[in-house]
């Protein structure tokens, strides 16, 4: 089973989608994690950004594997732990070369699919509905105001001692979205079968029983067809 959920950078994604694996069981997918540890190794071994034959060949000689346990993923590069690395600014900031080459793109879901093949899976990123797992059991689309998705992050990155200000956080936010939302391969939209959910508001108690709600229906279904 696959329960796919896409949305914007702070839109509660990857909280609901681990709380929602944990309580059923289920791995964790995170393939934000996957484009941020190409980009790592990208970037480390100086290739250019903007080669996409030269990202493809590196992609197909490099192992990203992420390991998901105790409500955290670690995510390993050729071996080596990346878990902190692949989320600095200038990772962050780079990713877009990666995520808009449709050879890699094409490579990456390939490899996506494979982790969803060995069980049941929550899965979250930005083509999660629409292209990867297009026949997922359930989609969800997660949004929320640019705002509130800067507050979040602010409040994030002030937790974790980083010094920004508001401002720039929404600057990033905003410049991430348009990327994500403009780029020509597998941009992030919502799967006309997904259920939107805005999350402006909600705390990620409500949006998780709002997820669940949906979601309980499939699975006594499923066991009733068993
Ligand atoms: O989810 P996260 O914010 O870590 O994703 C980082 C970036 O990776 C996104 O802004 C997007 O450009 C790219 N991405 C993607 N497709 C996915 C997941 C992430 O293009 N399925």
């Amino acid at each position: 089973m696959v329960i796919a959920i896409d949305g914007p950078a702070g839109s509660g994604k990857s909280t609901i989608a681990k709380m929602l694996a944990k309580h059923l069981g289920f791995n964790y997918l995170d393939t934000g994690a996957m484009y941020r540890a190409l980009t790592w190794k990208a970037m480390y071994s100086g290739v250019n950004l903007e080669d996409e034959n030269a990202l493809c060949s590196l992609m197909g000689e490099t192992s990203i594997e992420l390991q998901y346990k105790d409500n955290s993923v670690e995510v390993f590069v050729d071996g080596i732990n990346v878990t902190k690395e692949i989320r600095l600014p200038s990772v962050t900031n780079n990713i877009h070369f990666i995520s808009n080459k449709l050879r890699v793109r094409q490579r990456m879901v390939k490899l996506q699919q494979k982790y969803a093949s060995v069980g049941n899976t929550v899965a979250e990123g930005r083509d999660m509905g629409t292209v990867v797992f297009s026949e997922a059991d359930k989609k969800f689309f997660l949004d929320a105001d640019v705002e509130e998705r800067a507050r979040r992050r602010f409040a994030e990155l002030n937790l974790a001692n980083k010094k920004v200000s508001y401002g720039d956080v929404v600057k990033d936010i905003e410049t991430r979205d348009n990327r994500d939302i403009t780029r020509s391969n597998s941009p992030l939209i919502k799967s006309e079968d997904a259920t939107y959910i805005n999350t402006t508001g909600l705390t990620i108690g409500e949006v998780f029983n709002k997820v669940l709600n949906e979601i309980e229906p499939i699975l006594k279904n499923r066991v009733f067809k068993q």
